[in-house]
């Protein structure tokens, strides 16, 4: 990736999907390529990113389940930066750490864009809901596409 070859200009595109309750997530394929990102197999469910595939975050986990190289990359920086900016125990207890380092609802494009991404990347949240034990409970899962990622062999 040449992130500096060129300027980053623009807004992280973020699309922030609800599904109606009781409805299966979908299963998210690539708007470059096509290439679905997870299948199912024995109940089992396999990662198969594709290349344009920056991150998957899983909202049942609370975190990222799927990183690219690039991603990684511009994770470690910005966890640094974090690190940096509060450095001990003291200063990660208040409401600062909290708005600097989460990753929930509006904070999520934030956070992208403070990694660098701009508006080639396609950050698609979906929410969904349904019945576990008893009680309704809601997840939202966060796909990052990254257009940048798209090279001269993809063009048909
Ligand atoms: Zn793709």
């Amino acid at each position: 990736m040449q992130d500096n070859a060129f300027p980053v200009a623009g807004q992280v595109g973020y699309v922030a999907i609800e599904q109606p309750f009781g409805v299966q997530p979908p299963k998210v394929h690539c708007p470059i390529c096509g290439q679905q990102q997870f299948v199912e197999r024995d109940d089992e469910y396999l990662e198969t990113p594709c290349e344009h595939l920056a991150f998957v975050f899983g909202g049942d986990e609370d975190e990222f389940v799927y990183a690219s190289a690039d991603f990684t990359e511009r994770f470690a920086r910005f966890d640094a930066e974090l690190d940096a900016r509060f450095p001990d125990e003291a200063s990660r207890g208040g409401e600062d750490y909290e708005e600097a380092s989460s990753f929930y609802r509006d904070l999520f494009p934030r956070r992208l864009a403070e990694m660098g991404y701009g508006a080639h990347l396609l950050a698609l949240r979906i929410t969904y809901g349904g019945m576990a034990e008893g009680s309704p409970v809601w997840f939202s899962d966060v796909y990052g596409f990254d257009y940048a990622a798209i090279r001269e062999d993809d063009a048909p």
